[in-house]
């Protein structure tokens, strides 16, 4: 862990530190002062936008014991994206360990919406 020219907390080879940096593009929906919104590569609904925190925290428990204030800022900005791509109605997830599903290890809050959506997580 280290801290970029901007100050975050980053991970040299982590993807999302990298989105974050823009060394790796991404169509960025949103950004707070802390936190990035941008469109899921490969989306699952008509609304799928991921939200980071700018600073690396491996998962959403480590961020809530880390900086509670931060993870707040992640939701407020999914509401946001929420509330501007969609009709504010939408589903939060943090895929929370491999058996989860998670496979990018900087923790993201995916904002899923615009459709009814159905429920069959396994
Ligand atoms: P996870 O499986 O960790 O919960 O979610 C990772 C998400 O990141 C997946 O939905 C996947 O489609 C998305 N993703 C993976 N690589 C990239 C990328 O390079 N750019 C963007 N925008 N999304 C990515
Ligand atoms: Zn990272």
């Amino acid at each position: 862990m280290s801290t970029s020219s901007e100050g975050h907390l980053t991970v040299p080879d982590c993807l999302f530190c990298r989105v974050v940096s823009g060394e790796v593009p991404a169509t960025v929906v949103a950004t707070t002062e802390r936190a990035v919104a941008f469109a899921d590569i490969n989306p699952q609904a008509p609304l799928h936008v991921l939200v980071v925190p700018r600073d690396h925290h491996a998962d959403v428990a480590q961020l809530a014991a880390v900086d509670p204030a931060l993870l707040a800022e992640v939701v407020g900005l999914a509401d946001e994206v929420a509330q501007t791509e969609a009709n504010g109605q939408f589903r939060l997830v943090f895929n929370t360990g491999a058996e989860a599903g998670q496979s990018v290890f900087h923790v993201h809050a995916h904002v899923i919406g615009g459709t009814q959506l159905g429920w069959s997580p396994a």
